[in-house]
């Protein structure tokens, strides 16, 4: 069956039936696997400009899989320490995998690992993708799913939140963070064993800078291995709000208290370090949650890709994703764009999720939200060198998810750039804050309809949940 096909008919299936059936007891597996490359033949490290070539492994990548089973269906979360695996290789992954309601295929958006997307090779005209790494990707991320399958045991859930943005810097005006570290929690039932903890950071892993040639997960890695300590445990590292631009200040405070400095994996550890105490915080403070039955929301759709670099860059193969004709419905998914469809006609596909497990709502989002867009914390008066003033105000993430507790997860199964909020597209003069040129952010975005559509995107999954 077509993919697409596939999802809406799962999406009915769990509409149809996942409020029907009696509570079941939830299960939970985690996993991991390296997916580190092969240095010995050149790696193109992904982020900042072209042509940075891997001297070194620092520490290992990993896949890493946490599977749910409400009893009735299974749900695979899966994350990868890379920049942004897109939706043509995440529908790879489950092409190997039977059996589940939905797999998602997150990344850390990690900036010291591979090109995977093709944009970072050795110049700006060739793709520093390696096909077969990408492959190895792929195999690798449903072969951890299947071990998490394996490792499936009786669970209960808690879910915390610690609120912290002292290590968080926003890089792009107007100052507003998402700094809610969000966790699940799994222990043995009816115990305080923990079998697994889920954390999800907003941040984007960049501590590390454009210089280093070492691959690494950047601090995640460090997050991951002090929550590993203390709780003795799996621990799955997923990534949530990282535009607008959520970074690491270039200086913090030492263990000594003495200022330290970013780009260097003194501070990367460190850093990572002080991310897991605020983890570990939300894991102390997690409530028990009921986390079944699941139901699943999930659609492809399409957006107009207005950004003229992303264009040229499909053109020339650097980013080789086949096109859609756009519709003028993001819902209405177009025919394949062929080399003659005119450039605003061109469209990007691509795909939104809500997942209710039991009292928890999850958006899957597939690129990088403004936390703007998360709290509604536009713009109040709006700028008027902004290009679009009068826009509406998108329904934002946290108003359109139901209930209480909330998480959302980032580079979604795919990563389509930066989704600014529409009032803050500032591409032409006048800019906005009296400035003499753009912030950075436009550059790396389809274009300024991508944030009304997801929003009213995830809105339609929502009202499909209920
Ligand atoms: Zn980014």
């Amino acid at each position: 069956m077509h993919f697409r096909a596939r999802v809406f008919a799962l999406t009915l299936l769990c509409l149809a039936f996942c409020g029907a059936t009696a509570r079941a007891d939830l299960q939970v597996g985690f996993a991991e696997r390296e997916i580190t490359p092969d240095i010995s033949k050149p790696v193109y490290i992904a982020g900042y400009g072209q042509n940075r070539v891997a001297t070194g492994v620092h520490d290992p990548l990993y896949a890493r899989a946490v599977v749910l089973d409400d009893g009735e269906r299974k749900i695979a979360l899966v994350c990868v320490d890379l920049v942004g695996l897109q939706l043509p290789e995440v529908r790879r992954i489950r092409a190997e995998l039977q059996g589940f309601a939905y797999v998602m295929v997150s990344s850390t958006h990690n900036h010291e690992g591979p090109d995977v997307i093709g944009i970072w090779g050795p110049s700006p005209v060739t793709s520093g993708v390696d096909q077969k790494y990408l492959t190895q990707v792929v195999t690798t991320c449903a072969a951890t799913v299947q071990d998490a399958v394996e490792r499936l045991a009786p669970a209960d859930a808690y879910f915390g939140t610690a609120k912290d943005h002292s290590l968080l810097r926003d890089s792009r005006q107007p100052v507003v963070y998402d700094d809610v570290t969000r966790v699940l929690r799994f222990n043995k039932p009816g115990t305080q064993e923990p079998l697994g903890i889920l954390v999800q950071i907003n941040n984007h892993p960049e501590s590390l800078g454009s210089d280093n040639t070492q691959i690494t997960a950047d601090f995640p890695h460090a997050t991951v291995a002090a929550l590993k300590k203390k709780y003795h445990c799996p621990v799955a590292y997923f990534t949530g709000t990282v535009g607008g631009l959520m970074s690491n200040p270039p200086e913090i405070p030492g263990p000594d208290g003495k200022p330290m400095h970013d780009e260097n994996f003194e501070y990367a550890e460190y850093y990572g370090r002080q991310f897991a105490k605020i983890a570990a915080q939300a894991v102390d403070d997690a409530t028990l949650t009921e986390l079944t039955p699941f139901a699943v929301a999930a659609k492809t759709i399409t957006a107009p890709l207005e950004n003229p670099g992303y264009q040229m860059a499909r053109k020339i193969g650097v980013l080789p994703r086949a096109g859609r004709v756009w519709t003028g419905d993001f819902e209405t998914v177009g025919d394949l764009a062929a080399d003659d469809t005119p450039a605003d006609k061109l469209a990007i596909e691509t795909e939104i999720a809500c997942l209710r497990l039991g009292e928890l709502h999850v958006a899957c989002i597939p690129g990088e939200i403004y936390p703007e867009l998360v709290y509604g914390q536009y713009q109040d008066p709006v700028d008027p060198g902004a290009d679009y003033p009068d826009a509406p105000l998108e329904p934002y993430v946290m108003q359109t998810l139901p209930g209480e507790k909330k998480m959302l997860i980032g580079l979604a199964n795919d990563e389509i750039g930066y989704i600014i909020p529409r009032r803050q597209w500032d591409h032409v003069p006048p800019f906005a804050y009296g400035r003499d040129k753009s912030q950075y952010g436009e550059i790396n975005s389809c274009g300024s309809d991508i944030a009304p559509i997801l929003m009213k995107a995830l809105e339609n999954r929502v009202r499909e949940l209920k």
